[in-house]
């Protein structure tokens, strides 16, 4: 192994939910749902899904490296500025262009736990490392715990609200917390790939933060505007980090497919609403359903929800998966006994709720 840079000895891969084709062909199975991966149950609207038809003849002539059109999109949409915008093929490769852009070797990141993997791949894959600081009992954010990180060698932060996982959120008052007790110089990414879920009045989204902070905000299409196959998310941040952050950016990482297709999304904001209400009502049968089967969860934010199952969460996946049902076994985020599960249409939601009463009686 020793052809292999050190930092890669101890790295495990990503381990993605399993495509249902796959869970069908492996287990012989007719009907399977996914509600494992936090997509969008009705799909991409379909003025993305014409804009990218349309594109077709085009295949041969490459993409517009800067994205200008998807930009002035979004500019309108969030009142930001064309400079202070980096779209990215999904927001995962903006996580690693950031490490790429401001960690040297030795730095120390802090990044919540449990929380989204990747924050741990791409510090990791440049020779920095990571302190995870446990979320408290409720999975909400420990403010102090996270101040309290910080060392002279902390060269970023990354937050996740709502957080995957949990579900859980930081409001307005802690971020200033956080923002206002650590050095300015230190890079804070705030990852809302589920804004658009987020229903919370004292919600704080990174935007109002940054001209004031070194503040990073990774937004993506694959959640609420159901582009997940495209690849394509974007970053928010002063023009200055942005600069940098285009340095070690490849001339064409978003494809032209993807640009057309998030360019149209942007101007159906129905679809997005819709995408919304589907989620609410998934949050009020599953919450029912957790109530009466006495299961605790954790009040969610976002598209997917986290409960705790009282039983051995990869015996409740396994289970799950043989009824062709795929979600996420809590294990896999140090949980063992909680899974966590994306809010699919009305229907698939009974699919999950009948079969995990079963399982349950089952184990
Ligand atoms: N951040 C979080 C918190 C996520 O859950 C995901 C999707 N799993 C991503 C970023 C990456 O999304 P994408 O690369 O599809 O934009």
């Amino acid at each position: 192994e020793r052809f292999v840079r050190n930092c890669l000895h101890d790295l495990k891969p990503y381990i993605p939910g399993k495509p249902i084709d796959e869970v069908k062909r492996e287990l012989g199975l007719d009907r399977v749902i996914k509600l494992a991966s936090n997509e969008n149950p009705i799909g991409a609207s379909a003025a993305s899904k014409e804009a990218t038809r349309k594109l077709l003849d085009q295949s041969h002539i490459y993409p517009d490296g800067n994205c200008f059109e998807l930009k002035q999109a979004i500019v309108k949409n969030l009142q930001v500025s064309m400079d202070q915008l980096i779209i990215g093929n999904g927001s995962d490769e903006i996580i690693k262009l950031l490490a790429e852009a401001f960690l040297n070797q030795g730095d120390e990141v802090i990044a919540p736990t449990p929380s989204f993997s990747e924050y741990w791949f791409a510090a990791t894959v440049m020779n920095a490392y990571v302190t995870g600081v446990p979320l408290k009992d409720d999975f909400t954010y420990d403010i102090d715990a996270m101040i309290q990180a910080v060392t002279p060698k902390t060269k970023m932060i990354f937050l996740c609200s709502p957080n995957n996982p949990t579900g859980t959120y930081l409001s307005k008052t802690e971020l200033e917390t956080i923002l206002n007790n650590i050095p300015s110089d230190i890079v804070v990414v705030m990852d809302e790939a589920y804004y658009e879920y987020a229903t919370a009045d004292d919600f704080a989204t990174g935007i109002d933060y940054i001209n004031s902070h070194r503040v990073v905000v990774l937004r993506t299409f694959s959640k609420a505007y159901g582009l997940a196959a495209y690849r394509v998310g974007f970053g928010i941040a002063s023009k200055e980090l942005i600069h940098y952050i285009n340095r070690v950016r490849e001339p064409f990482n978003v494809n032209s497919f993807a640009q057309v297709a998030a360019t149209a999304a942007i101007a159906d904001q129905k679809h997005v609403e819709d995408s919304r209400d589907i989620v609410e009502e998934g949050k009020k049968l599953l919450y029912n359903a957790f109530e009466e089967l006495g299961l605790p969860y954790v009040p969610t934010q976002g598209n997917f929800v986290f409960v705790d199952t009282k039983k051995d969460s990869k015996d409740v996946f396994t289970k799950l998966l043989h009824r062709g049902v795929i979600v996420r076994s809590g294990d896999i985020f140090g949980q063992p006994t909680y899974i966590r599960v994306t809010f699919g249409t009305a229907e698939e939601n009974e699919i999950f709720i009948n079969e995990l009463k079963e399982v349950l009686a089952e184990l």
